[in-house]
């Protein structure tokens, strides 16, 4: 089978370093193939797998059923080894894992003539950059390619622009490419004014009638609004209207969550802690409920506190994600619900406020008022593990909040205000 070339991220650099969070937090969907093939490796409590079954139904309709792995009573794989090893990569091999095993952290989308590849930032090793350069990995990630991607990629049309307009994938890919010039402008400022300049382009973006603006005449409209957006002056910082504030928890609180199968498995005691906890965020009055370890009771008013400017460290690490979101189209279109792409890009935005706010959580729940590096790198992994991926986010509703907030600028008011 003949697949586009691989587009790989020139800035980012990842190996696994056997963190084994993500066969602690993900659970494993397999095909009907992947269950036979791993039933067949015949797994028993001499290999040191837990007594009971191996793969479980997932989900079950009159028509079809689905399977996933199993999991210890701590939400952790099945085959996850007190080393925090894979036991089915150790006997069989690394092939020999299910597919979305072998993805992570990887995910590939198509762009016309090439497919892109962007990384999941809700690995640790991804957002400290550690490991070999992706292009080292070419290989492997070529052979994945092959797996996951389908025949028919170059066929599969650029996501629109907005709800009207839809362009080719040169002029598609123009415009992401304008939003990453102004994320990587050293002119800019701060990446959260950067990403201030970027949104305001978009917006611009999203009011333009393309019928004669194509080709050249696009690179001439979009170095304008770049030029443009260069020359804004940054608002000052005001804190958003308690109803905004409200809608804000309410989504930071899906962010924040965890959703391991242990957690899924709670019953209605897992779904009356959630139902509480969501009580709690709406009201914003009291203690902000814990929804996983890392998180302690604090008060929801400590974080409307500021808690100091990004460390250096962490404006590279900021600038770099929303780079390799935006080079691997990890955030419109296939990648993000089908959404288009000004509408994706307002909601990437959206994910940095809410970051900051759980970045304030965690440095709280450890009785600090500034928060640090790792704190935001924590926050970045908590709240990318969901991002694209848990289906609220792709919902009627949460897409008409993220519409709303963009249009009353409420979007860039609580950028400003959680992010500084
Ligand atoms: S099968 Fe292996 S790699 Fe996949 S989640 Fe389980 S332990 Fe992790």
């Amino acid at each position: 089978m003949s697949v586009p070339p691989l587009q790989l991220p020139t800035i980012q650099n990842w190996s696994c370093h056997n963190c084994s969070g993500c066969c602690r937090q993900h659970l494993i969907e397999i095909t009907d193939e992947e269950r036979q093939r791993i039933l067949g490796q015949q797994w028993t409590t001499n290999d040191g797998v837990s007594d009971g079954p191996v793969v479980v139904p997932h989900r079950s309709s009159m028509w079809k059923k689905t399977w996933r792995l199993a999991h210890a009573s701590d939400g952790s794989c099945i085959f996850l080894d007190g080393q925090g090893l894979c036991r089915i990569h150790a006997k069989f091999g690394e092939a020999a894992k299910p597919l979305a095993c072998r993805i992570y952290p990887y995910a590939f989308h198509p762009s016309g003539k090439k497919v892109t590849v962007s990384l999941r930032f809700s690995c640790p090793s991804v957002v400290a950059n550690l490991g070999k350069a992706v292009s080292e990995n070419r290989d492997e990630l070529k052979e994945i390619e092959q797996l996951v991607v389908p025949e028919n990629a170059a066929a599969i049309p650029p996501p629109r622009i907005n709800r009207r307009e839809q362009l080719d994938w040169p002029d598609t890919l123009k415009i992401v490419h304008a939003l990453e010039e102004v994320i990587t402008d050293e002119d800019g400022g701060s990446v959260v004014e950067r990403l201030f300049r970027a949104l305001f382009v978009a917006g611009l973006v999203d009011q333009a009638q393309f019928a004669l603006i194509r080709g050249a005449r696009l690179g001439d409209l979009l170095e304008i609004l770049s030029e443009a957006a260069a020359a804004e002056e940054i608002p000052d910082t005001e804190q958003p209207a308690g109803v905004i504030r409200m809608q804000f928890r309410l989504l930071v609180a899906h962010y924040a969550r965890k959703d391991t199968v242990a957690d899924l498995d709670a019953g209605f005691a897992g779904r009356w802690r959630l139902l509480r906890a969501a009580t709690r965020f709406a009201s914003g009055r009291g203690v902000a409920t814990p929804l996983q370890d890392c998180f302690q009771e604090v008060p929801f008013e400590s974080m409307e506190q500021s808690f100091g400017e990004f460390p250096a460290e962490f404006e590279k690490i900021l600038t770099r994600y929303l780079r390799v979101k935006l080079q691997g189209l990890h955030f419109c279109g296939p990648a993000y619900y089908g959404i288009p792409l000004v509408e994706g890009f307002q909601s990437l935005a959206l994910i940095v406020p809410a970051m900051c706010w759980i970045a304030r959580w965690l440095a709280a729940s450890d009785g600090r008022t500034i928060w640090t590096t790792e704190d935001l790198s924590k926050a970045m992994t908590i709240a990318d593990h969901h991002h694209g991926y848990s289906p609220v986010f792709g919902s009627g509703g949460f897409r008409r909040r993220v519409n709303m907030l963009a249009k009353t600028e409420d979007l860039t008011r609580l950028l400003l205000w959680y992010a500084s």
